[in-house]
């Protein structure tokens, strides 16, 4: 069996991986890194099929160039599927906006999603060779892993979260001869998750009695309901605007990808949505605002902090990791941003909390000990090395880069 990364083996960002076997042509995954300006794969010769294992642009955003090109058809989800074309509509959007070329036309995204073969959890496809098993990936609802049975079982990962989380339950080790895993938090470690919700609500509390107001800036996509599923037993006046109100209601749509269906309906109906002007008004003058872009680098977020930034008894409350570049990691590094091209000073409290969809450093040996592979493959990190010499006694790790073709 022949392996090749068409990008994303060694950076978070842009995946695309080839599986050849016989006359079988497999791609895993086919995304973009939508930094700026945009970073694509290596283009991607026909396949037989392709499996997404998410939504996220970094794994789906190539996705209707694939398929407008090649009418490929593509594996995945219903939850994947519904979440995967606003993201795919908007990262156009995007692109128009910043004034980068599409790398395709709307016309592609109708093809993708004309080309899904929608499937769920413990059902299987036979295709060239292989049966290919989907079992869930924990990190975001309807993330899949692909278990690819034929001489051999390889198992491929995508993104990977173990710990249950408030919005989905975690992923569990799969056997497997051959394991092809992400390995984003290589080296790094989360802090109790629990200790971290308790302290997120504690800082909330503590800025709405001193009279302030708190930002949580969120990816639309997981984020934004696992901030709302922590608050669904507060009683502030409560906010949600931007992308993530969609995502909700596509969630809710399928639940039975969500660990509790329950207790997001019951979030939604403590937050009030903002889906006029008017109601942006009310809502800065509301007590918890949470809010698209998790990384500040555009959507309403930056509204609310135009307005409210210069308050120290406002704070805003990051809960996402913030990539170099962005003007969330300028917040941090220098306590300003960017508004509009003009840098401006933040005066408003700034605390960042760990609410990671990643397994980290020793949640991903635990889950590689669970799956016993033989060979292993470590993909989707800046910093596969860290975890690498912590498997190399036992196993065949191999770090491969973009363009290589390997053997398995
Ligand atoms: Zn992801
Ligand atoms: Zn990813």
């Amino acid at each position: 069996m022949k392996i090749k990364f068409l990008g994303g083996a060694d950076v978070v960002g842009r995946m695309g991986m080839l599986l050849s076997h016989r006359n079988a042509n497999l791609l895993f995954e086919y995304g973009m890194r939508p930094s700026k300006p945009p970073a694509y794969p290596i283009p991607s010769p026909p396949v037989d099929y392709a499996f997404l294992t998410h939504c996220h642009l970094d794994h789906s955003g190539m996705m209707p160039w694939l398929c407008g090109k090649y009418d490929t058809e593509v594996v995945a989800t219903p939850s994947t599927v519904s979440v995967t074309q606003i993201l795919l509509e908007d990262s156009l959007k995007v692109a128009d906006a910043e004034g980068y070329p599409r790398p395709f036309d709307p016309e592609d995204i109708r093809t993708s999603l004309k080309n899904f073969i929608p499937m769920e959890f413990g059902e299987t496809i036979d295709v060239a060779g292989f049966e290919v098993q989907l079992h869930s990936a924990g990190h975001v609802p309807g993330a899949t892993m692909y278990e690819v049975s034929g001489e051999e079982v390889t198992l491929f990962t995508g993104d990977l979260h173990t710990l249950n989380t408030q919005l989905v339950w975690g992923a569990h080790a799969v056997k497997c001869d051959n394991l092809i895993i992400e390995a984003t938090y290589a080296g790094r470690t989360h802090p109790n998750r629990t200790k971290t919700e308790y302290q997120l609500l504690q800082k909330i509390k503590e800025v709405v009695n001193r009279g302030g107001k708190v930002i949580i800036p969120c990816f639309a996509v997981g984020r934004t309901q696992e901030v709302m599923l922590i608050l669904r037993d507060a009683n502030y006046d409560m906010w949600v605007d931007g992308m993530g109100k969609t995502v909700t209601s596509l969630y809710l749509g399928r639940p039975e990808y969500l660990r509790s269906e329950k207790n997001l309906k019951r979030a939604r109906n403590r937050f009030n949505e903002v889906r006029t002007p008017a109601a942006r008004q009310r809502a800065k003058k509301g007590e918890v605002i949470v809010t698209t872009g998790g990384m500040l680098d555009g959507g309403p977020v930056i509204g609310y902090l135009q307005e409210l930034k210069d308050d120290p008894r406002n704070a805003i409350l990051l809960t996402g990791y913030q990539v170099e570049g962005s003007n969330g990691r300028m917040l941090l590094d220098e306590g300003a941003i960017n508004i509009l091209g003009v840098k401006e000073k933040i005066r408003c409290e700034v605390q960042q909390f760990d609410l990671s969809a990643h397994a980290d450093h020793n949640e991903l040996l635990d889950f590689i000990n669970g799956c016993d592979p033989e060979k292993i493959v470590l993909c989707h990190s800046d910093n596969r090395e860290a975890l690498a010499k912590d498997l190399e006694q036992d196993h065949e790790v191999m770090l491969p880069k973009p363009g290589e073709e390997f053997e398995l």
